[in-house]
């Protein structure tokens, strides 16, 4: 009895601290961030664009004052590469890795950010979000507004990621290397995510947790979201043993028919063999704003979108703390 009341102690006293320890992530942090990325300036976030480039200025900004470290001991948060853009017979824009192909050279930025693991630094977790949008566009135009905030795609998920960097940096108990990435041109392809992954063996990657669209309630209503691809390792399983007693719940996707696990910056990674999910709270069957214009800062559930980004720290414990090791994506089982 005396051994299980000292045990009891214990548990309740690590609950307690983890859940004190939440309190760094404060709503109204959330709401800045998400502000300042869904405002109107930013002219809808479109990869090789103005409003794109500020962005990724703001979230280095973000970083540096947060005290990130960079990438590999470079001078940058930002993750610039050159792509070549080409136009199509029907007058489209393609753009390729590769520069030998004829065409317009341009740039992209990735914003990425470390904070070293104190006893395996050669083990990565990677927190991501894409901060790339769709841009302007008049086609579908509601009450004269063009410009696609995306505030709930994909700024809730930047927002996430840069608060978790903030949680982490002030705990300052990680014991893997944890990588911030705020990804570019999703929505044009994936370029951000792909140039990132070969940066780096995908061995050392433990685990990533992509966030997208979490800025309303899931179909379990509030601090409840779900996981892509949940069969594929057993991160899932941890998260949510994570998470008992907690008051937050991770589910699996609801909507398998919807191919979400392949159709986020997840998807690149999960197609090396790490562990890579996509959390998000995304009602994808009925989302009424989902890439359109009035995908505004007003239909997002701020304090809900808050508190999910509670739960996804209080998920990750084991993961950072080198204590838990998801099984890795077998690569022969995914769609091409
Ligand atoms: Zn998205």
């Amino acid at each position: 009895m005396k051994h299980y009341f000292l045990i009891t102690l214990i548990l309740i006293s690590v609950n307690t601290y983890a859940q004190k320890s939440l309190n760094i992530i404060k709503l109204k942090e959330t709401k800045r961030i998400e502000t300042i990325l869904s405002a109107d300036d930013m002219l809808g976030r479109r990869a090789f664009s103005a409003g794109n480039e500020k962005a990724a200025a703001f979230i280095a900004s973000e970083f540096e004052k947060i005290g990130l470290q960079k990438w590999k001991g470079g001078d940058s948060y930002l993750q610039t590469f050159p792509m070549v853009k080409k136009t199509n017979a029907n007058n489209r824009s393609m753009f390729t890795f590769d520069l030998t192909q004829q065409g317009e050279q341009v740039k992209l930025s990735n914003v990425v950010g470390v904070i070293p693991g104190k006893s395996k630094p050669n083990e990565y977790v990677i927190f991501s979000g894409h901060f790339d949008h769709i841009g302007i566009s008049t086609r579908n135009m509601q009450n004269n507004d063009s410009i696609f905030n995306g505030a709930n795609d994909d700024a809730a998920g930047t927002t996430a990621m840069i608060m978790l960097a903030k949680y982490f940096k002030k705990l300052n108990n990680n014991e893997r290397t944890l990588v911030f990435a705020a990804f570019n041109a999703e929505e044009m392809g994936g370029f951000g995510a792909t140039y990132f992954s070969k940066q780096f063996d995908p061995a050392q990657v433990v685990a990533m947790f992509n966030i997208e669209m979490i800025g309303t309630e899931s179909k379990w209503g509030k601090n409840s979201a779900y996981i892509t691809g949940f069969e594929k390792t057993n991160m899932g399983e941890m998260l949510q043993k994570n998470l008992t007693g907690t008051g937050f719940e991770f589910h699996a996707d609801p909507y398998p028919d919807q191919q979400l696990f392949y159709r986020s910056d997840n998807a690149t990674l999960a197609r090396l063999g790490v562990p890579a999910h996509t959390i998000s709270t995304s009602k994808m069957d009925s989302e009424p704003n989902y890439h359109k214009a009035s995908d505004e800062i007003s239909t997002i559930d701020l304090k809900n979108m808050n508190e999910i980004i509670k739960a996804i720290a209080l998920s990750s414990r084991g993961i950072v703390a080198g204590t838990e090791t998801p099984t890795r994506v077998d690569t022969s089982s995914l769609k091409r």
